[in-house]
């Protein structure tokens, strides 16, 4: 564990109370709801050890860090198929962007934008009987954690203020990138959004990202060198919409936020981090957990470059 108890302590310490100058999200009405003054951060390496601090063990929503693990799952169930739907460059846009989908004839330019996700959402409503219980399945045995769930509040509550994620699956459509029924892959996507997890269970399910040899209780390896590779490198360039260019630059480290204000950030071969604080940059990003992890990152001297 090296020295990274005593680092996050200090930091968690120097930034609790600090004047954040960001805002819950409240364009999905159930996310307001969240008391804005939380703050958690838990560390899980990859040599089963773990530290938490803060409300490292509140669940909350974590939106679209689920983007990573509906990919895992398409990646494994369709191979390499899957860059013909959807593409590996960063977007530059906002997370809910239509802008881009016109001129690149509705194949979105990566699976960490709405758009991108609602495309691997339909490619797994092509592929699994029943999506919903499915997907909770895979979540759950990635970690054996069988307390996983999706919050039907936040999923209804996106459901009925979702408009720009409807224009976006309507959108893609009408240029043949979407199989399935706009309705269904829509509500999906909306409960794949809702899944709930703590800062300590978003540290040990994507270990997978960590750890080469990850595998769970039933022995299942859940991605090659190569495919990890690859999805850490698509979120160390797309994890933070318009501002991975920024995230790259002062942390250093692939990782993954949600409007739910969750950050997960992995160190490939040692460990797998998570910081939650609910107000939002303008970019859409925990205010809080960037600062915290450029300060770790920084205070340790240890990021992948
Ligand atoms: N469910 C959110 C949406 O589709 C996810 C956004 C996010 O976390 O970036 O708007």
């Amino acid at each position: 564990m090296k020295n990274y108890k005593k680092i996050i302590t200090n930091i968690y310490k120097d930034l609790k109370s600090i004047d954040d100058p960001g805002k819950v999200a409240n364009y999905i009405p159930e996310l307001a709801n969240v008391d804005e003054n939380n703050f958690g951060i838990h560390i899980s390496t990859i040599n089963n050890e773990g530290f938490g601090i803060g409300d490292a063990n509140k669940k909350f929503s974590i939106q679209s860090i689920s983007k990573i693990l509906t990919l895992t799952l398409a990646y494994k169930l369709i191979g390499e198929n899957i860059w013909n739907r959807v593409d590996v460059e960063p977007s530059g846009n906002p997370f809910n962007s239509l802008l881009q989908l016109e001129a690149d004839f509705g194949k979105p330019r990566n699976p960490f934008i709405n758009a991108g996700a609602i495309v691997v959402c339909d490619i797994l409503m092509s592929h699994l009987k029943n999506p919903k219980e499915d997907f909770l399945t895979f979540c759950r045995n990635i970690s054996n954690n069988s307390s996983l769930n999706y919050s039907e509040k936040v999923a209804q509550s996106e459901k009925k203020s979702g408009f720009r994620n409807i224009a976006l699956c309507n959108f893609i459509k009408s240029f043949g990138n979407i199989k399935n029924d706009v309705d269904a892959v829509l509500d999906f996507y909306f409960y794949t959004c809702s899944l709930e997890m703590s800062c300590k269970e978003l540290s040990e399910i994507f270990l997978y990202l960590a750890d080469e040899t990850y595998t769970n209780n039933k022995n299942e390896n859940i991605l090659t060198t190569s495919e990890a590779k690859r999805i850490n490198a698509i979120m160390l360039t797309c994890g933070f919409y318009d501002e991975s260019g920024e995230f790259a630059f002062r942390v250093g480290l692939p990782g993954k936020s949600g409007v739910g204000g969750g950050i997960i950030a992995v160190h490939p071969n040692e460990f797998c981090i998570t910081v939650w604080s609910p107000k939002l940059n303008p970019k859409g990003n925990s205010y809080k957990g960037m600062l915290f992890l450029e300060k770790f990152t920084t205070n340790t001297e240890n990021s992948i470059f």
